[in-house]
């Protein structure tokens, strides 16, 4: 019908595995969806390798918003405070308003990559005009659908997990667990040391902010402390092993599921950035 108003079907690729499986599973039955990546300018650069080639096998370009303005723009808006969970800004100004900004008034359906197997809550946007969904709950896909879907279509998983890293999202991202700055500043010791150097007094209180829990990057980085964190990782997979029945320990090391499981409560990571 002439008047009949569009509808605009989105998927915002993260750079991790389950919006990239999203964008592979729904190829064929979506195909006017728009893809979209909001771009903090401070992701991995295996991030921006992958989404080359997640969109080469769509066929379709990535657009890439905030292109003018990344995290360093609001991070001065800020007065140079570092987020962190309860400082979340970067969440709000870098993926949730360019995102909105992106689809104005239209009516959009907004395809999220919730897996049936988790209870991940976070920042979506509650704009009336956007319906989220959430396909991979609906068909009651889990973990291990989302990486045959990655293997089968030749994309793979990111390649950042090559090293150990299980989020997407910034390389200084706040909810990475303390085994994943190790390995950072082992793949990209120039990346750690950028990350040390926003942990600086902040302007207004003088309060020193920290990335990770607790202690700074310098004190994390600490030969003494670096063979902790690796102790404790190993304590905390052989537990889960474990808890597990008819998996090896190799097999609780290889497996992805593993890897995500948070080191607090408080460290459920963000449904934004990094799915
Ligand atoms: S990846 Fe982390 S630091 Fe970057 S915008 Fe998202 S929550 Fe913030």
């Amino acid at each position: 019908m002439a008047n009949e108003k569009r509808v605009r079907h989105i998927l915002s690729l993260s750079g991790g595995k389950d919006s990239a499986a999203l964008a592979i599973y729904l190829r064929d039955r979506v195909p006017e969806m728009e893809y979209i990546f909001s771009d903090t300018r401070k992701e991995l650069p295996e991030t921006y390798e992958y989404l080359e080639r997640i969109s080469s096998y769509l066929g379709k370009e990535v657009t890439r918003l905030n292109a003018d303005v990344g995290f360093d723009h609001w991070y001065e808006m800020y007065g140079g405070m570092i987020p962190s969970n309860h400082r979340r800004w970067c969440t709000r100004a870098l993926k949730l308003k360019p995102f909105e900004q992106h689809c104005g008034n239209d009516e959009v359906i907004n395809y999220v990559g919730l897996r049936a197997d988790e209870e991940r809550s976070g920042y979506i946007s509650h704009k009336p005009n956007i319906k989220a969904v959430y396909p991979f709950k609906e068909d009651g896909l889990i973990l291990r659908d989302i990486e045959e879907i990655l293997r089968s279509s030749g994309v793979g998983m990111p390649p950042y997990t090559k090293w150990g890293r299980t989020r997407s999202g910034c390389y200084f991202c706040f909810y990475q667990q303390k085994i994943e700055w190790v390995r950072l500043k082992e793949a990209h010791p120039d990346l750690f040391e950028k990350a040390k150097e926003y942990e600086k007094p902040y302007d207004k209180t003088g309060n020193f902010f920290t990335w990770s829990q607790g202690e700074s990057l310098a004190e994390l980085e600490q030969p003494q402390r670096v063979e902790a964190i690796k102790r404790e990782h190993v304590i905390r997979i052989q537990r889960k092993a474990a808890r597990r029945e008819n998996i090896t320990l190799a097999e609780v090391f290889a497996s992805a599921e593993v890897a995500e499981e948070p080191e607090d409560d408080d460290d459920q990571g963000c449904l934004v950035c990094q799915l």
